[in-house]
C-alpha cells in the first residue's frame, strides 16, 4: 500500500469512522498509519454564533481497531477554529468527535472492542492490550468504562424465579491474610450470575436481597443453596415465600468432601504419610468421585485394586458407596421414590459407622425437606450451577487471582452475568454490490 493523497474513498470506506474520510495512507514498521479529517467544512462560536475561521491544524494520533490483524494508528488532522468576534471570550478550539476523545490513545469502538475481547471472550487485559498496542492501564480503562456501563444496563435481573445463593473462595490464605471468600447470587434457570458479593454469612444474603427491588424478590419461588445453615435462615427471612432446596450440585459435593476425607485419613493410618504419586489411594483420587455408571471396564479394574492395596477395612469403599446412594436420591422418579432411596442411604451409613459419613448422613437428615424439595420443585437445575462454577473458576485462573474485589465483580459478570448482543454478519453469497470500474 504506497501512499495515497487527497479523499481515499476506498480507504475511507474500510475504515468506516463516522464523520471522517481518509486522506493519506501507509504502512510503517508493520502497522497501517491513516490520516483522517472530519466532513466538516465550517464552524460557528459556541457563545456569539458568529462563524469561525480556520486556525490551523494539530495531529492527534490514536489506535484502532485493527485491520484484517494488522495494527491501525489513526492520525487525526484536527482543525482549530477562532472566533473573531472582538467582545467575545471564546478565542480558539479544537474540533470534537464522539469517537475520538480528548487526549485518548484508542478510538472508542477500539475501546468498546476490547472490552468485549476481554467481557465476553475472556481475553487477559495484558494479552489484549498487546494485541491493540497500548498499555495495561489504558486497556483496563476501556474494560472499566465500557463493562461498568454494560452490567448497569443488563436485564439479568428481571426474569429470575430460582435463585441459587454459592460461596467460592475469592483469596486464599497467605502469609498476610485470611482466606477471603465471596457469595454467588445465580439465575438457575437460565445459568447466569446475577451478582457477587464478599463474605459469606447470613448478612451478606440478607444485605444483597434487601437491596434489590421489592417486585424481585416477590417473583422468587426456589432458592437452591449449600448446606449452610446461615444462608438458610437469612433466605426464610428475607424470601419467606421460596421453597429452599438443596441442589444436587451441593449435595454431591458435600458427599465428595466426605469421600476426600476418609481417603485421606486411611492414606495416612496405613502409610504414615500424605498421598503420593505411587500410594494405591492417590492413584484412585479421582475415580472415586466419578459416577460408577461413567466408569469404563479400565476404571472399575484400577478402582478395584486401588481400594483392594489401600483400604483394608473398607471404609474408602462404603464412603464411595454412600456418595452413589445419595446420587441416586436425587436421580428418583418422584418424592415417594427419593424417599425410599433416602432410606436406603441412612441404612448404608447406619451400618458402615464411620465417622465421617455419621456426620454427613447426620447433616442430609438435618436437610431432608430441602433434600426432597429438589423432586417438587421441578428438579430446580443443578446444570446451570455447576456451569456458571465452572465459569467463575476459569475466569479467576485465567487471571492469577483478583487482588481488588471491584475488578473481580466485573469480570465475573462481564463472563457470566450480562447478555452479550453481537451484531449479525450478513451472509457474503449473493451479496455482491456492485463495483464502480
Ligand atoms: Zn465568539
Amino acid at each position: 500500500m504506497g501512499n495515497g493523497s487527497g479523499r481515499d474513498a476506498g480507504a475511507t470506506a474500510l475504515v468506516g469512522l463516522d464523520g471522517f474520510v481518509v486522506t493519506a495512507q501507509t504502512v510503517h514498521d508493520g502497522e497501517h498509519w491513516l490520516l483522517v479529517e472530519t466532513i466538516a467544512d465550517g464552524a460557528w462560536c459556541r457563545s456569539c454564533g458568529v462563524r469561525a475561521v480556520g486556525n490551523g491544524r494539530r495531529r492527534v494520533t490514536v489506535r484502532d481497531l485493527p485491520i484484517s490483524g494488522v495494527p491501525t494508528v489513526i492520525v487525526w488532522a484536527k482543525r482549530t477554529w477562532r472566533c473573531l468576534e472582538e467582545s467575545c471570550e471564546v478565542g480558539s478550539w479544537s474540533e470534537s468527535s464522539s469517537e475520538i476523545g480528548v487526549r485518548a490513545s484508542l478510538t472508542e469502538r477500539a475501546r468498546r472492542e476490547i472490552c468485549r475481547r476481554v467481557g465476553e471472550e475472556l481475553d487477559t487485559v495484558a494479552g489484549v492490550a498487546r494485541e491493540f498496542g497500548v498499555g495495561w492501564t489504558c486497556a483496563h480503562q476501556a474494560v472499566v468504562d465500557y463493562g461498568d456501563a454494560l452490567i448497569a444496563a443488563d436485564d439479568r435481573l428481571e426474569q429470575t424465579t430460582q435463585l441459587g445463593v454459592d460461596e467460592h473462595t475469592f483469596q486464599h490464605a497467605n502469609a498476610r491474610r485470611r482466606t477471603q471468600m465471596a457469595t454467588t447470587f445465580v439465575d438457575i434457570d437460565r445459568a447466569r450470575l446475577l451478582d457477587v458479593v464478599p463474605g459469606r454469612s447470613g448478612d451478606v444474603v440478607r444485605t444483597w436481597v434487601a437491596s434489590q427491588p421489592l417486585w424481585w424478590a416477590d417473583r422468587i419461588d426456589v432458592a437452591a443453596i449449600d448446606a449452610f445453615r446461615g444462608y438458610a435462615t437469612a433466605i426464610g427471612d428475607v424470601l419467606p415465600d421460596a421453597t429452599l432446596v438443596i441442589d444436587h450440585f451441593h449435595a454431591i459435593r458435600l458427599a465428595s468432601e466426605c469421600v476426600n476425607d476418609v481417603r485421606r485419613r486411611v492414606q495416612q493410618d496405613q502409610l504414615g504419610h500424605r498421598g503420593r504419586k505411587h500410594d494405591p489411594l492417590y492413584g484412585i483420587r479421582r475415580l472415586l468421585l466419578r459416577t460408577w455408571s461413567n466408569l469404563n471396564e479400565r476404571g472399575w479394574e484400577r478402582l478395584r485394586a486401588g481400594l483392594a492395596a489401600g483400604d483394608p477395612d473398607g471404609e474408602v469403599a462404603a464412603v464411595w458407596l454412600a456418595r452413589e446412594l445419595l446420587a441416586e436420591v436425587y436421580a428418583a422418579r418422584d418424592v415417594a421414590h427419593a424417599q425410599r432411596r433416602l432410606i436406603v442411604f441412612f441404612q448404608h451409613a447406619a451400618d458402615a459407622d464411620i465417622p465421617e459419613l455419621t456426620r454427613l448422613a447426620t447433616t442430609i437428615d438435618r436437610w431432608r425437606d430441602e433434600v426432597l424439595a429438589f423432586h417438587t420443585t421441578g428438579g430446580a437445575s443443578n446444570g446451570p450451577t455447576e456451569a456458571v462454577n465452572l465459569l467463575i473458576e476459569k475466569i479467576r485462573r485465567l487471571s492469577h487471582g483478583y487482588r481488588n474485589f471491584t475488578n473481580y465483580r466485573r469480570r465475573l459478570l462481564l463472563g457470566c452475568g450480562i447478555t452479550w448482543t453481537t451484531v449479525p454478519t450478513h451472509r457474503i453469497r449473493g451479496r455482491h454490490p456492485a463495483f464502480a470500474a
